[in-house]
């Protein structure tokens, strides 16, 4: 099997990722646990920016922070020069407590409370990402009494529909995201936000899907896009300074998807984006990209440790590892696909095939059906490749199973960068009404109440 960047094999036979061998990672930090490689996060970002350096004037790249967002990743982002998108008071918290500027973060989300959007304001983002009528009502409302005059983009569904699973399609028509481009919406909030005094529009925002393999709808959002700064241009005479086209590359999970390279997406996108605005005699905008998957997806190893192995004869062996939906529900959630191999025996010849089966109480939970894999024993390391993006920030604890720790590698040395949860984390919020503690007789049903 082929293994991915910064992966190899040691003399021992063990996977190794960023110069640490996976078998001493899983004793030392436990399983299971997120290992993610600096390296390659860092590589990523680069070639984005190597990419759009080549092709465009002016450019931001902001980290889609929905990917995986901890206070160690803000960090990687700040250092990188990178901007963040970040689509929740909690991910705008965790970036301020990091220590990432402000001013480089885009504050996204299609239903952000007021709460939310007064701590952007105080903490002074650098751009709201507006998503309906609304939003627009509520921000202008909380500006004008905190007397700040926030930068926004208008998100727009530009009726793009993309091949992809349809959790993640989010550019067509009918979707709970952005001001729609054929019904006239998203004009009129163009016109809205230029007509009040509270806020200054810088542009426009779109993103049509998430793991999209080819460039073809991508052309087409950049084509959507610029016939929307021209008609907004002649409409209204306002010229679109900053033009934001999401994120949405996706990754090879399996070895059988084959996506462009960074590269080669950017230069499709830019090129036909160039065109359509060239052909309407328009200025080149700033142009803001925001990958998440693309950056961090490949980066992120998962390694567990199998248990139990049920083997039915003429049927199937599964092999059961301690984790599962809770750390991964992207299997249960969309059928995503998974390669996997057997970390403390890498080299070892495949000669049986097993399907990979999580510890919750759901028949779903199953995290790889048919993998290939040799002799395993309970004990085994199992590190499941690909799930830096959309894992950790999904995870969940579902039959009260604690979330697992993270760790950055790189250069042979490892870092913790999330604690695993204790069983203490998980009563922490839990609250016991004084009628029910512990020692206190039940009431009856029925007994108290008057008759
Ligand atoms: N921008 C927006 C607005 C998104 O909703 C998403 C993901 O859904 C992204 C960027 C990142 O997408 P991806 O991780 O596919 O690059």
């Amino acid at each position: 099997m082929q293994l991915g960047r910064n992966i190899e094999i040691n003399a021992r036979g063990h996977l190794e990722i960023g110069g640490c061998d996976t078998v001493k990672l899983a004793r030392r930090f436990g399983t299971p646990l997120y290992v993610v490689d600096e390296g390659l996060v860092r590589e990523r970002c680069r070639e984005y920016q190597r990419s759009l350096a080549a092709c465009w004037p002016d450019f931001r790249v902001a980290y889609a922070g929905k990917a995986f967002l901890t206070m160690a990743m803000c960090r990687i982002m700040d250092e990188e020069d990178m901007w963040l998108d970040v689509v929740s008071g909690g991910e705008l918290y965790t970036a301020v407590k990091a220590g990432f500027p402000p001013q480089r973060i885009l504050f996204h989300g299609n239903n952000k409370s007021a709460d939310e959007l007064s701590l952007a304001l105080e903490v002074g983002v650098g751009r709201f990402v507006c998503d309906n009528f609304h939003e627009l009502q509520v921000l202008a409302r909380l500006a004008r009494r905190a007397h700040a005059r926030p930068r926004v983009m208008l998100r727009v569904a530009p009726g793009v529909d993309t091949h992809t699973h349809d959790y993640v399609r989010t550019g067509q028509v009918d979707s709970k995201f952005g001001f729609t481009v054929g019904n006239w919406d998203a004009m009129v909030a163009a016109q809205w936000v230029l007509d009040e005094p509270a806020m200054v529009l810088t542009g426009l925002h779109s993103h049509i899907g998430s793991q999209l393999l080819d460039t073809a709808a991508f052309e087409l959002e950049a084509q959507a896009m610029a016939e929307l700064v021209d008609e907004i241009k002649q409409e209204t005479g306002y010229q679109v300074e900053e033009l934001n086209l999401g994120g949405g590359l996706g990754i090879s999970y399996t070895g059988q998807e084959a996506p462009p390279e960074v590269g080669q997406y950017v230069r499709a996108l830019t090129g036909v984006l160039e065109k359509s605005l060239d052909q309407a005699g328009l200025k080149r905008p700033r142009l803001y990209l925001e990958p998440g998957r693309s950056i961090v997806g490949e980066a992120g190893t998962t390694l567990y440790t199998i248990g139990a192995i049920k083997h039915i004869p003429g049927v199937r062996t599964y092999a059961m590892v301690d984790g599962g939906m809770v750390d991964n529900p992207r299997p249960a959630l969309y059928g995503a696909k998974y390669r996997a191999v057997v970390a403390n025996r890498a080299r070892a010849r495949s000669n049986q095939v097993v399907s990979i089966a999580g510890k919750c109480c759901e028949s779903g939970d199953m995290l790889i059906w048919d993998l290939a894999v040799p002799r395993i024993r309970p004990g085994d390391v199992l590190a499941v490749f690909c799930t830096g993006a959309y894992n950790y920030s999904m995870a969940s604890n579902y039959n009260r199973l604690p979330r697992p720790a993270a760790v950055l590698v790189g250069q042979g040395e490892a870092d913790l960068i999330i604690a695993r949860e204790r069983y203490a984390d998980l009563v922490a919020c839990d609250r016991v009404p004084d009628r029910l503690a512990a020692g206190r007789m039940p009431v009856a049903a029925g007994e108290g109440s008057s008759s």
